[in-house]
C-alpha cells in the first residue's frame, strides 16, 4: 500500500472513530428530547386541562347558586342558560381527557355531570314554579354532587403528577446509560484512534529516521550504510530506498574515481618535477656553465618552488592513496610506549639541528597498548611536530605530553613559536589553508598536514583542537579513544576549500625579477 493510500486510509478510520460517538450522543439527545415533547405534550397538556375543568365546574356552582337566587320566573331564563353552558362546557372537557389517556377520570366526570343534569332540571322547574324552599333544598343535595367533580380533578392530578415523574424517571435512566455508553465509545474511540496513529508512526518514522541515518551516513563519507527498508516496498519508501542505493553506487564511483585520477595525476607529476629538480640542482653546481648573480637567484626561486611542489605532489599521493583504500584506517593493538620512544628520536635529531629544547612528558598511567592505525598516528603526530619545529625559533621549546584521561590518551604538541594570528584560527584545519605566519616558517608547506591530522584523528573517534597566542606559541590537543572503533576517514572530501586559502596561494607565488 502507498503511503499515500496509508495516510488517506488511517485518517478516515480515525475520522470515523471519533465520529461514532457523536452519532450515540446524538441518538441519546433525540431520545430525550422525544420524552421531554412527550410530557410536555400529554402531562402539561392534560394538566392545563384539568385546570380548565376545575374552573369549568366553579363556574358551574356559581351558575347553579344564580339560579336558586333567581326570585321569579321571568329571571331564570338567563341563569338557566348560564347553567346549561356551564354543564356542556364542563362535559366537553371532560371528554377531551380521553386525549391524555385518561379514560378513568372521564368517565367517573361524565357519571357526575349526568346526575348533575338531572338534578338541574328538577330545581329549574321548582325555581320556574316559584317554589323556592324545593329549590333550595334541591341545590343543598346539588353541591356535595358538584364538589365531587373537584375531587376527581384533584385525584387526576395527583395521578398525572406521578405519571410524569415515572417519565422523568426514565428519561434520566435513559440519559445516563446514554452518557455511560457515550464515555465508552468515546474512550474505545481514544484508544484505536491512539492504536491507528502508533501503527501510523511506526510505519512512517521507521523507514524515515532509516533514511535519515542512511543520508547522514553519506554525508560523513560512509558509503556503506545498508539501509533495512526493502528496495522492492511497492510504495513510497521502496522507491526512495531504491534512489539511495543508486545514488550510493554513483557516489562511491565517483569517490574512488576522484581518488583515482588524483593519484594518477600526481604520479604523473612527480617525475618532471623531480627532472627539474635535478636539472636545476646540476646548474646550480655550474655543471652547464658559471652562473650569473641574477642567474642564481632565478634558480634558487625555481628550485625552492619545485620542492614545494614535490612536497604537494607527495601528500596528494598520500591522501589518495589514503581515500583509494576506502579512507579506512588499519587497526591493530599497538604499544604506546616505543611509538613514542620512536617519535622522540626521529625529532630529536632535527632539535639538535635547529637547536631548539625538546621534551617528552609521559604520563604515570599510560596504557601498555592502544588499539589505533599506527602509521596514521605517527603521520599525525609527526605533522604537528614538524610544524612546531618550523615555527620556533633557535633557543625556543617544543614539547609533546601524553596523559591518560579515562579511556582516552590526550596529546598536547606544545611550541614557543611564532603562534597563529586570532582570526586563521578558525581556518586552520582546512585543505591548503596556510596562515598569515609564513613569514616565521622555516620551511615552505603544503597546507594539508592539518587537514590529513583532523581526517585521521575523527576517523579514530578522536578530536583535535588548538590554542594559540601570536608571540607566545601554539598548543595542539588530541583526544583519541584507547581503543579506536575504527571509522572512515571524510574531512578531506566532504570540505570545501576555503576561498581566501587558495587565494592566499595564488598571492603567494614569488615575483621573479625581470631585470
Ligand atoms: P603546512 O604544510 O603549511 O604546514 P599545515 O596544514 O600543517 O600545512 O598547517 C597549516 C598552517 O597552520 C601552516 O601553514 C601554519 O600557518 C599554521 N600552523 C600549523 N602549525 C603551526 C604551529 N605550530 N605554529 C604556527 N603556525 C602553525
Amino acid at each position: 500500500m502507498t503511503l499515500r493510500s496509508r495516510l488517506v486510509l488511517a485518517l478516515v478510520t480515525m475520522a470515523a472513530i471519533l465520529v461514532a460517538p457523536l452519532f450515540i450522543a446524538y441518538d441519546s439527545l433525540n431520545g430525550m428530547r422525544a420524552a421531554v415533547r412527550n410530557i410536555q405534550a400529554q402531562d402539561l397538556n392534560a394538566t392545563m386541562l384539568l385546570a380548565r375543568i376545575r374552573a369549568a365546574a366553579e363556574e358551574l356552582r356559581r351558575a347553579e347558586l344564580q339560579l336558586v337566587y333567581a326570585t321569579d320566573s321571568s329571571t331564570v331564563a338567563s341563569p338557566g342558560a348560564r347553567v346549561t353552558k356551564a354543564v356542556t362546557s364542563l362535559r366537553a372537557l371532560s371528554d377531551s381527557l380521553v386525549t391524555y389517556g385518561l379514560e378513568g377520570p372521564r368517565s367517573e366526570v361524565a357519571g357526575t355531570l349526568d346526575r348533575i343534569d338531572t338534578a338541574l332540571v328538577a330545581e329549574l322547574e321548582a325555581v320556574r314554579h316559584g317554589k323556592g324552599v324545593r329549590a333550595d333544598s334541591l341545590s343543598k343535595l346539588l353541591q356535595p354532587v358538584m364538589l365531587r367533580v373537584d375531587s376527581t380533578v384533584e385525584r387526576t392530578g395527583a395521578y398525572l403528577q406521578s405519571r410524569t415523574a415515572e417519565k422523568v424517571e426514565l428519561a434520566n435512566v435513559e440519559a445516563a446509560s446514554a452518557q455511560r455508553l457515550t464515555t465508552t465509545a468515546f474512550a474505545l474511540s481514544l484508544v484505536l484512534a491512539g492504536l491507528i496513529a502508533i501503527w501510523l508512526t511506526a510505519t512512517i518514522s521507521r523507514p524515515v529516521s532509516d533514511l535519515e541515518s542512511g543520508m547522514q551516513a553519506v554525508a560523513d563519507g560512509d558509503f556503506s550504510y545498508h539501509l533495512s527498508i526493502e528496495p522492492m516496498r511497492h510504495d513510497e519508501f521502496g522507491r526512495l530506498a531504491e534512489s539511495y542505493q543508486t545514488m550510493v553506487q554513483q557516489l562511491k564511483q565517483l569517490d574512488q574515481l576522484k581518488a583515482e585520477f588524483v593519484s594518477v595525476a600526481s604520479h604523473e607529476l612527480k617525475t618532471p618535477i623531480n627532472v627539474i629538480i635535478g636539472y636545476l640542482q646540476l646548474l646550480q653546481e655550474n655543471v652547464y656553465g658559471e652562473l650569473t648573480p641574477k642567474q642564481r637567484e632565478i634558480c634558487l626561486t625555481l628550485a625552492s618552488q619545485a620542492q614545494a611542489l614535490s612536497r604537494l605532489v607527495r601528500q596528494l599521493l598520500d591522501v589518495s592513496r589514503f581515500e583509494a583504500g576506502g579512507g579506512k584506517l588499519e587497526l591493530r593493538s599497538m604499544r604506546l610506549i616505543p611509538f613514542l620512544a620512536e617519535l622522540e628520536s626521529t625529532f630529536r635529531v632535527l632539535a639538535i639541528q635547529r637547536g631548539v629544547r625538546f621534551h617528552v612528558n609521559r604520563g604515570s598511567r599510560l596504557p601498555d597498548h592502544v588499539v589505533w592505525d599506527e602509521d596514521r598516528m605517527s603521520e599525525v603526530l609527526g605533522n604537528l611536530l614538524s610544524n612546531a619545529f618550523k615555527f620556533t625559533e633557535r633557543g625556543g621549546t617544543v614539547e609533546l605530553s601524553v596523559a591518560t584521561a579515562k579511556d582516552a590518551v590526550e596529546m598536547r604538541v606544545r611550541d614557543t613559536g611564532a603562534g597563529i594570528p586570532a582570526e586563521n584560527v578558525p581556518f586552520i584545519f582546512e585543505k591548503f589553508f596556510q596562515a598569515d605566519n609564513q613569514a616565521a616558517a622555516s620551511t615552505k608547506g603544503t597546507g594539508l598536514g592539518l587537514a590529513i591530522a583532523k581526517s585521521i584523528v575523527n576517523a579514530h573517534g578522536g578530536s583535535i583542537s588548538v590554542e594559540s597566542k601570536v608571540g607566545s606559541g601554539t598548543t595542539f590537543a588530541i583526544s583519541l579513544p584507547i581503543k579506536a572503533s575504527g571509522g572512515r576517514h571524510h574531512a578531506l572530501d566532504s570540505r570545501p576549500v576555503a576561498e581566501h586559502s587558495a587565494q592566499r596561494r595564488v598571492e603567494r607565488l614569488p615575483e621573479l625579477s625581470t631585470s
